[in-house]
């Protein structure tokens, strides 16, 4: 029986791997974990089958006992303020984030607005096993419908600082879930806005979910056809956000973190920055002008929302352009990233490319290798024979640390691969770097592979 969460989430093809039957007994382990009791917040993106496990959810919920608020369309960061904000002692969110249509996720929040716990997630895992308790007939929960969205809206319009400049900006929401929050608030915050790929459309025809370079070309055609000051790019569940510059060019997800970050952490004292072992040396670059402190974490949302809360800090980043502005939400945010971005550029008075200019320029390259999951533990153990005599970080895999740049080793947490990602001052050595990495990596696996 494989596991039923993954990284985050629970994630499969739609009535296939992930049937409406599994959502109705996990709203029912849920519930049983709840005690039989309590209010639960749930919400679903635009994908096709997003009602279906909406219905089904919100039934094994109410099957066992829990009050549900359903909020219908929402993104993700709407969710979590929603569960945060609204007395709810839990949330759920229908979404598969950047993953293809056919696909759909279910992902549990906790009453503070994070996403559930590995160990709570393990024991409603054991729950959803055995079976959830329904409860007597005169018990089932009962369902409130409301809006967020506006709330939501209200709510961080209060947070947002005001723009000097009238800032033309393109948003491409690719079909899903930001085109029903991002337009509206950067329009709000005095922003001239053109918006791309943003009605809904579960089939998302537009382009890919993921913002990442191959998928955002349109956005970069659009943003110098019009003249834009900046595009802006979310995936589908509107957690994350990349940037692309007036030339076109887009921005690294760190990169977007780093602006953000600055912006966000003015005037606090001694800011407190956690990020993972996997992003660019910008944030070092960031935090030696600024006088931040930096910790880094394995790889993963749930890394970084772990170390908050153990031992604090004001924001966490990801490399993939997801943010975490704490005394907001604990949860990426990809409406407080494109605000504090914006407002970074606004107030440098400058182009994108500009301040983008004001932070050293790298070079990440990368590449993968096929290991099984059985694997994984042996060839890293064989890697870290391999690299005895350099300097080695082992926070998340293995980050071979030199003086002016790095190479990462890391198994994937989802897929039966191992990355292998490097960050140089020059295309080259990051290219040379990798090769480096592959070399080594694919003599462990056929190490770890021979009979012993
Ligand atoms: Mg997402």
């Amino acid at each position: 029986m494989p596991k039923l969460f993954g990284t985050f989430g629970v994630r499969g093809l739609a009535n296939q791997d992930l049937t409406p039957e599994a959502a109705y007994r996990l709203g029912l382990a849920y519930a049983t974990h709840l005690g039989g009791k309590g209010k639960i917040a749930i919400g679903h993106d635009n994908r096709t089958s997003s009602e279906m496990f909406e219905s089904a959810m919100a039934a094994g919920l109410l099957a066992g006992g829990c009050n549900v608020l359903r909020l219908y369309l929402t993104p993700t960061p709407v969710l979590s303020f929603a569960t945060k904000n609204f007395g709810c002692d839990g949330g759920v969110m229908i979404t598969a984030s950047h993953n293809p249509a056919e696909y759909n996720g279910i992902k549990l929040w906790a009453e503070d607005g994070a996403g559930l716990e590995r160990e709570c997630e393990r024991e409603i895992e054991a729950i959803f096993e055995k079976g959830g308790e329904q409860v007597e007939w005169f018990e089932t929960g009962k369902t409130t419908k409301m809006d967020a969205i506006g709330p939501y809206v209200r709510a961080i319009l209060e947070r947002a600082p005001r723009f000097k400049r009238k800032l033309r900006v393109v948003v491409d929401c690719a079909n899903a879930m930001g085109s029903l929050v991002t337009p509206q608030i950067l329009r709000e915050l005095g922003c001239s806005v053109l918006s791309m790929n943003s009605n809904l459309d579960g089939t998302f025809p537009g382009r890919k979910l993921e913002p990442v370079p191959e998928n955002l070309g349109e956005l970069s055609k659009t943003v110098v056809a019009c003249k834009a000051d900046v595009g802006i790019a979310h995936d589908g569940d509107a957690d994350r956000t990349i940037m692309v510059n007036e030339k076109g060019e887009i921005l690294s997800g760190d990169r977007v973190f780093a602006f953000a970050a600055m912006r966000y952490l003015k005037g606090k004292k001694s800011p407190r920055v956690i990020t993972t072992v996997a992003t660019s040396m910008v944030i070092e670059d960031m935090a030696k002008k600024l006088g931040w402190s930096v910790v880094r974490g394995k790889v993963g949302e749930p890394e970084i929302v772990g170390i908050f809360k153990k031992s604090g800090g004001d924001i966490g980043g990801e490399e993939n352009g997801g943010v975490l502005f704490f005394d907001w939400l604990p949860c990426r945010e990809g409406m407080m990233t494109a605000i504090q971005f914006l407002a970074a550029v606004d107030e440098s008075g400058g182009t994108v490319s500009e301040l983008d200019a004001t932070l050293p320029k790298y070079y990440q390259f990368k590449q993968r290798a096929k290991c099984p999951n059985e694997m994984k533990e042996k060839v890293l153990e064989i890697l870290a024979g391999a690299f005895s005599d350099y300097r080695v970080d082992r926070t998340d895999g293995i980050r071979v640390v030199f003086d002016a740049d790095w190479l990462l080793l890391r198994p994937s947490g989802t897929e039966p691969i191992f990355r292998c990602f490097a960050e140089a001052k020059t295309s080259k050595r990051a290219e040379d770097l990798v090769g480096l990495g592959m070399k080594e990596l694919e003599k462990a696996i056929k190490k770890a592979s021979a009979p012993s």
